[in-house]
């Protein structure tokens, strides 16, 4: 596998050399020419008076001028004149040579420069300078650079492939996890974070993830964490979901199968037969009512589900789902009561907004205990319809108060009551096409208030 810290270190690594090569570069050549200019300057003035000592005299006086002049200018100047024809009629070191066309062939120790000037006879003189000298510095500067710039790249490589490694720690977790993932499809399987009071703080439901770290990738494993957090709950809630959609169709199918075979057996008896299949119709209205409310949820969330408004009497509502949960409260032993029931007309979906009471009331008696009390109002108030469902059951924590709307959320607490996590979903779903509202009031172990608004429309 290829490593992005390697690529990335050696990428940044290139670049400083470059980049560094490029500053040595142009500072290089402005000494350079700096000291070319300089030399330059100097030969010109030596020209000069190698000139008039030339004119002054002739080849003899200048070579007697010349061999007087200091060791150290003896040694880096050289002097040659030519006549027209190119030939050498004069050079101060024996190693000096021109080319065919006069040009100068300097001796090839040394780094020179010259310049040549036309003499009174006819001639020309040529003066060059040994610079090799004057250059030492910028080789040393040259060569101080280089050795400066090896460690500098050795320390940046070093260095960054440190950070990167560092920086790129979560990158490699979330890979490792993915990995251990897929391998042993251990859900609960998390990214290790970096920084442990903030892992503290990561947990998905009491954090706003974007400030759950302190730096970018830092926040990419927190969100990791929480999408695997999300998916395993959703995983989990599935499984949970679908063991409780193949108990709850169980029984009916067990019981329709049972009315039908008593209803086989006693084929010859056509009251025991009616019976039979009124029965098995009864189980097969219940097994549909289960499979009616996952079409609808599903529905629902993609905006498919068919509303059929019209005006009907309000307190319909209340009535009829009271009259369908009277006896499973009673069997269940709590009361169910109304504090107060408005007559007024609305433009609505019934069945739909009966269904939403119905689920609000089933799961009050359902999260209520023995001897609890649920109670149902249902009021027109400032152009809206309000019906509230209260009960004296176990409560929701607040942490769940924006979760529980959501398809197959159920909260701990209601964990060891069968239930598909679908109900409220669909209220949420329904009570917005209708434009209205849903609330809640709920305190742990005191019991909750679901309270749906739903503003009176004109037909
Ligand atoms: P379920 O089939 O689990 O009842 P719902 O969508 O109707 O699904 O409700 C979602 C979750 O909300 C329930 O699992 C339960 O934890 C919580 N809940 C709903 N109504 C009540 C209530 N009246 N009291 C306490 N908890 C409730």
């Amino acid at each position: 596998m290829k490593s992005l810290t390697r690529e990335l270190n050696f990428q940044h690594t290139i670049l400083f050399v470059i980049a560094a090569s490029i500053l040595f570069y142009f500072t290089y050549r402005s000494f350079y020419d700096y000291v070319r200019d300089n030399e330059s300057k100097a030969v010109a003035q030596h020209l000069v008076d190698y000139k008039d000592w030339y004119e002054g005299g002739s080849t003899l006086r200048l070579n007697q001028r010349f061999t007087a002049t200091p060791g150290m200018e003896q040694k880096s100047y050289l002097i040659v004149t030519r006549d027209r024809d190119g030939k050498m009629t004069f050079h101060s070191r024996e190693d000096v040579k021109l080319d065919g066309k006069g040009r100068l062939l300097p001796p090839e120790e040394g780094k020179w420069i010259w310049q040549e000037v036309p003499l009174e006879d006819g001639n020309a003189m040529i003066v060059a300078k040994d610079i090799s000298e004057a250059l030492k510095l910028l080789i040393q500067l040259r060569n101080t650079f280089v050795i400066i710039m090896l460690i500098s790249a050795a320390l940046l490589f070093g260095g960054g492939a440190y950070i990167t490694h560092s920086a790129l720690a979560p990158i490699r977790h979330m890979t490792q996890t993915a990995k251990r993932i897929i391998k042993t499809g251990d859900l609960k399987t998390r990214v290790p974070l970096r920084n442990k009071k903030k892992e503290d703080d990561a947990t998905p439901t009491d954090m706003p993830p974007e400030i759950a770290s302190k730096d970018e990738i830092d926040n990419l494993a927190v969100l990791f964490n929480v999408m695997l957090e999300r998916n395993s709950r959703l995983i989990s809630s599935m499984r949970e979901t679908l063991d409780n959609v193949a108990h709850d169709l169980r029984t009916p199918i067990t019981r329709l199968r049972g009315a039908l075979e008593t209803g086989l057996s006693h084929d010859q008896d056509p009251v025991v037969m009616s019976n039979s299949l009124g029965e098995g119709m009864e189980e097969t209205d219940h097994i549909l009512k289960i499979l009616n409310m996952f079409m609808d949820v599903s529905s629902a969330e993609t905006g498919a589900m068919k509303f059929k408004k019209e005006t009907f009497k309000a307190n319909l509502i209340a009535e009829r789902v009271l009259d369908l949960y009277q006896y499973v409260a009673e069997e269940s032993e709590i009361a169910l009561e109304v504090t107060q029931i408005d007559s007024f007309n609305i433009f609505a979906d019934q069945t739909r907004l009966e269904q939403v009471v119905a689920n609000l009331v089933d799961n009050a008696i359902k999260y209520t205990q023995k001897g609890g009390r649920v109670t149902l109002s249902l009021i027109k108030s400032a152009g809206e319809m309000v019906i509230s469902v209260s009960d004296t059951g176990i409560g929701i924590a607040p942490k769940d108060y924006n979760e529980i709307w959501k398809r197959l959320y159920r909260c701990d607490a209601s964990r060891s009551k069968r239930g598909l996590g679908l109900g409220l979903c669909m209220v949420k779903a329904v009570v917005d096409a209708h434009g209205g509202k849903v609330e809640l009031e709920s305190e742990l172990g005191q019991g909750s208030t679901f309270r749906i608004r739903i503003p009176l429309q004109a037909e």
